[in-house]
């Protein structure tokens, strides 16, 4: 029997990431950067029931990725999953719900008929996580905090029928920027956020046959802007001769409409 699978991103950038996973039972939040109350007002404008959210999957500890998450799954009795450190992480920052389960890099599972696999990304927080997750023989990937694609993340992310990938800033206008210097630094290195340029110029390898789409995501505020990215975006698209691809950029104030990796 077919089914859906897609994503809707409900919203990207520093000062919130969450994104709907839609599979053949059901959906899944993946992280919960928002207030509950603002995750839901979102999920109405997206047209989803958040009595159709099965689980909650967090990426890291960090708060744009976690504000809501307590209040939210413990407001529709759901299970949230996290690395062993980020729950650690949870029991300190208070965002743990009641319902828990902890997963491992490497392992999957299955949630809502969609194989789930996180994989572990170079970021300045405690066992960070992406996922690749599979229905149908597609597969959906997401990597937004990370500060350089290794191997395994390039293995992992290519050939995604759907892809959601970091587009974090334009260093120049991260130089230029008012930020204190550790910041910057913190940004720039191996385990902060990946630049418009390692993004694009990591297409030409995560980019195959079975590749439909494309989400850039998590802008900063500052240091990026959504023309850019999409001028950007589009011409290495075109350099590429893949102007099939549906190219989408994530903003923070406003859900994408849902992309189908099978519909
Ligand atoms: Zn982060
Ligand atoms: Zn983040």
């Amino acid at each position: 029997m077919k089914g859906k699978f897609g994503i809707t991103v409900l919203g990207s950038g520093s000062r919130g990431n969450a994104s709907v996973i839609h599979g053949p039972d059901g959906a899944i939040l993946l992280d919960a950067g928002f207030s509950a109350k603002e995750i839901e007002k979102r999920l109405q404008y997206s047209g989803i029931e958040p009595q159709s959210i099965q689980a909650v999957l967090i990426t890291h500890g960090h708060g744009d990725h976690t504000k809501g998450c307590r209040a939210f799954a413990d407001r529709y009795k759901i299970c949230s999953y996290f690395t062993a450190a980020t729950r650690h992480e949870g029991e300190r920052c208070k965002f743990l719900p009641e319902k828990q389960a902890v997963i491992a890099p490497g392992s999957s599972f299955e949630i809502a008929g969609i194989t789930v696999e996180p994989f572990t990304l170079p970021h300045d927080a405690v066992d960070t996580v992406g996922y690749v997750f599979q229905a149908y023989s597609r597969k959906i990937g997401v990597a937004t905090d990370l500060g350089h694609l290794n191997m395994l993340a390039r293995q992992k992310l290519k050939g995604c029928t759907l892809l959601v990938l970091e587009s974090n800033h334009d260093p120049q206008m991260l130089q230029a920027s008012t930020r204190p210097i550790q910041l910057k630094r913190r940004i720039l290195s191996r385990h902060g956020h990946l630049s418009n340029a390692d993004a694009l110029s990591a297409l030409d390898e995560l980019l195959t046959e079975e590749s439909t789409s494309l989400v850039l995501a998590h802008l900063s505020s500052e240091c990026n802007n959504r023309e850019l990215v999409e001028k950007l975006a589009a011409e290495k698209l075109a350099g590429l001769n893949r102007q099939d691809i549906f190219l989408r950029i994530a903003v923070q104030d406003q859900p994408l409409a849902t992309l189908w990796a099978e519909e």
